[in-house]
């Protein structure tokens, strides 16, 4: 697509790549591939999808901003990771199976090292998922990625916000606040051990969509949500869309987190977790593990659902937990 601005400084026609590679020599080599499941993939005006009959279509899209969403200098592999997974993750909150994405991108040059790696990094994990790239948009610009998933449900059955019930369970996926840890670290609030760095910053820049659990929880959990801004903000807003309220225990969640230096406010509203969240009936909690297990996802019950609206934090004892634990809001 042109831009409408095609005139630089001085008046001349400014061109949008001065640099040797074009627009559509860097598509070329570094995001099309033949189309494998899609009808058709790259290149042409529109890609192609097929749904398989009985299915419902699941579309998200996430943005991730430079300085905003991620270090100017973090590795490009892990930026093409995250770019796509954080995506997979609202579509293994709704039990979707990925089938496609498109990626809307917005470089302020061409660097072919950067490109190489970001493009790796992203399609390894679209192969992990069997999850095509099947087109997209290409401008000079501020670094901005903008990937929009496709994934296939059996009609009726996608998981949702809504559908939590009183006397429900809630559960989490994995764990909760090292992202948050990694973050402050390499923002040098604290240091920790190179190692405990490490994996922190796994965390942070390599999160695993639960794609795998969130197909398994379809007909057990009775509502979904994936852990992007933190789980109070999170689970507020299923609670929101389930008409209910609930009792969270800070002692089981604070658990969740992996890392030594353990500090609720990460774990409940840290943020960049891309764990799910979800409830289900307590006469379900050998089909949530059994489910857990099936997909390898380590899941902890950590509350339940009451009538009464709003989140209770509550330690293992029963006792009000105080605290103001909001989650991120760009715009708050
Ligand atoms: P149009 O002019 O129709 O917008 P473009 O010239 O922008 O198409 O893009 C040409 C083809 O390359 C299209 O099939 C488009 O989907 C694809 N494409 C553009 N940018 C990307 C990208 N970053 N990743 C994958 N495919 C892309
Ligand atoms: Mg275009």
């Amino acid at each position: 697509m042109p831009t409408v601005s095609l005139h630089g400084p001085e008046g001349r026609p400014a061109r949008l790549y001065p640099q040797r590679m074009g627009e559509f020599d860097l598509i070329e080599r570094y995001f099309k591939r033949p189309a494998r499941r899609a009808v058709l993939g790259v290149g042409d005006d529109c890609a192609l999808l097929q749904p398989t009959a009985g299915m419902q279509l699941a579309v998200s899209s996430d943005m991730l901003v430079e300085g905003r969403h991620f270090f100017p200098d973090v590795d490009p592999a892990a930026l093409g990771h995250k770019a796509l997974a954080v995506n997979l993750s609202d579509l293994a909150a709704c039990g979707a199976t990925p089938l496609a994405f498109t990626l809307a991108l917005a470089l302020p040059r061409v660097d072919e090292t950067w490109l190489a790696g970001f493009s790796a990094g992203l399609l390894a994990l679209a192969d992990t998922h069997g999850c095509e790239l099947v087109g997209g948009d290409t401008t000079q610009g501020p670094l901005n990625i903008c990937i929009t998933v496709f994934g296939e449900v059996p009609r009726g059955q996608a998981l949702l916000r809504s559908g939590a019930q009183v006397g429900d369970d809630i559960y989490v996926s994995g764990t909760l606040g090292d992202a948050r840890l990694a973050l402050e670290a390499l923002r040098g609030k604290f240091q920790l051990p190179p190692d405990a760095l490490a994996r922190a910053r796994t965390r942070l820049e390599r999160p695993e969509p639960r794609v795998a659990l969130g197909q398994v929880l379809r007909g057990i959990a009775s509502s979904t949500i994936d852990i992007s801004d933190g789980l109070v903000g999170d689970l507020g807003h299923l609670l929101k869309a389930s008409g209910v309220g609930a009792a969270l225990n800070t002692d089981a969640a604070l658990a969740l987190m992996a890392a030594d230096r353990k500090k609720l406010e990460y774990v409940l509203s840290g943020g960049d977790d891309y764990e799910l969240a979800f409830t289900a009936p307590q006469s379900l909690r050998e089909a949530v593990e059994a489910a857990a297990a099936h997909s390898g996802t380590m899941v902890t019950r950590v509350g339940h659902i009451e009538q009464q609206p709003g989140l209770r934090l509550l330690d293992a004892q029963g006792r009000p937990v105080a605290g103001n634990f909001r989650s991120f809001d760009h715009f708050g």
